[in-house]
């Protein structure tokens, strides 16, 4: 509890100071980059697993943190939806998946840039997986990225309906004039992904109870927002940001107050607890602030799982020699752990002898060729200028 001073009086010649109890106090309190250190994210750990000892008061507890979420991301009550006006086109077909350029409007007028990837040759319906991105930067960037593209293209290979979708500010979002400094896009990115799974749940070959998500760095933060706000997400695999003594050093992870108020103090580790019990993967390095894992976060979120008996559910695969990013190596432990929960058909993908995944038949693509809007499509008039406030 914090305090403020009221009013002073004079009483019998004292001059006396009258606080009063801070509830309503609604200055934000941000923790933002290294709020605190290891030691301390430790000792908050601590507290808040003192808070509940049963499965009921982890839900009450996971009931508040979900709801201090949304209404630090101004998006409580959710806003209403408005028509997503989809546009999927551009068909290009590779060996064993196809990819379509598509967009909808999260918004009215604010439009979400993606790349749909769909299996070739598989029957129906199919698991969906969103695949955010982290802040790679720059022309080229976002989920322009080769690395994005082989990660997309190999899960759809293997039987699943792939949305890859530009943070605002990169990649194609970028390229039609927006940046990433926008003061709502916390707000946004995460109504986008939730938008993301209505998009998905509406095409015709996807079977809208198995949704995974997966994304590295700021994408991991966009995974495990979605994951704790959406039940609909049913496979979380958030990769190298989930920690318990970093909250992310971009305004799109940690610039809204999400973390703490006068109430309730939480962390990125307890967020990504919010997914249990549904399969959660967390996949760590030792290069980058989720060295601890193993011994800090991943212990804590088992506990978690454990309540409801479903310490199963959570893994944790650790790369101590490894640096930050969604490199080869990263993909390779995601890609089995979705197979396995969503149903996936790892046939002629997965190496039996190498005990790899392989991604050789990925077709990396160039930008022009990923865009949405250009001379076949051209940008709508009706979208909103770059860096508009977008309205709710
Ligand atoms: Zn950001």
């Amino acid at each position: 509890m914090r305090l403020h001073r009221l009013t002073s009086i004079i009483i019998l010649g004292w001059s006396v100071t009258l606080f009063a109890d801070d509830k309503n106090d609604t200055a934000p309190i941000l923790c933002q980059g290294h709020y605190h250190t290891e030691a301390e994210a430790i000792e908050q750990l601590a507290r808040m697993a003192a808070t509940y000892s049963n499965l009921g008061e982890w839900k009450d507890r996971a009931a508040r943190v979900r709801k201090q979420i949304l209404v630090g991301a101004k998006l409580d009550p959710l806003p209403k939806r408005t028509q997503l006006n989809a546009i999927v086109h551009k068909k290009r077909e590779y060996d064993g998946y196809s990819v379509e350029s598509a967009t909808f409007e999260a918004r009215p007028g604010f439009y979400v840039y993606g790349s749909l990837y769909r299996p070739l040759g598989k029957p129906g319906p199919h698991p969906a997986v969103l695949c955010p991105h982290g802040h790679a930067r720059g022309p080229g960037g976002g989920r322009l990225r080769p690395d994005q593209q082989y990660r997309c293209a190999t899960l759809a290979r293997m039987g699943a309906v792939v949305f890859s979708y530009d943070m605002i500010g990169l990649g194609e979002s970028l390229h039609h004039g927006w940046d990433h400094d926008h003061k709502q896009a916390l707000t946004l990115q995460t109504w986008s992904s939730i938008r993301a799974i209505d998009f998905v749940q509406s095409l015709d070959d996807v079977d809208g109870e198995r949704i995974g998500v997966t994304g590295c760095s700021g994408g991991g933060t966009q995974t495990f927002l979605l994951t704790a706000v959406d039940d609909r997400v049913t496979v979380s695999v958030p990769v190298v940001m989930v920690s318990a003594h970093f909250f992310g050093g971009c305004h799109c992870e940690s610039g809204m107050p999400i973390h703490k108020t006068a109430d309730l103090e939480t962390n990125n580790a307890e967020i990504a607890a919010l997914a249990a019990p549904r399969p959660l993967m967390l996949i760590s390095v030792g290069g980058d602030w989720t060295k601890n894992t193993p011994v800090v976060e991943y212990p804590y979120i088992r506990n978690v799982y454990s309540l409801s008996g479903h310490q199963s559910h959570v893994e944790n695969v650790h790369y101590p020699g490894r640096e930050h990013g969604y490199q080869y190596l990263k993909r390779q432990a995601m890609y089995p752990f979705m197979v396995k929960h969503l149903g996936l058909d790892s046939k002629g993908v997965f190496d039996a002898e190498t005990e790899l995944y392989d991604e050789t038949k990925t077709t990396i693509e160039t930008p022009e060729q990923m865009y949405v809007f250009d001379e076949s499509k051209p940008y709508p008039a009706s979208a909103l200028k770059p860096g508009a406030s977008v309205p709710f």
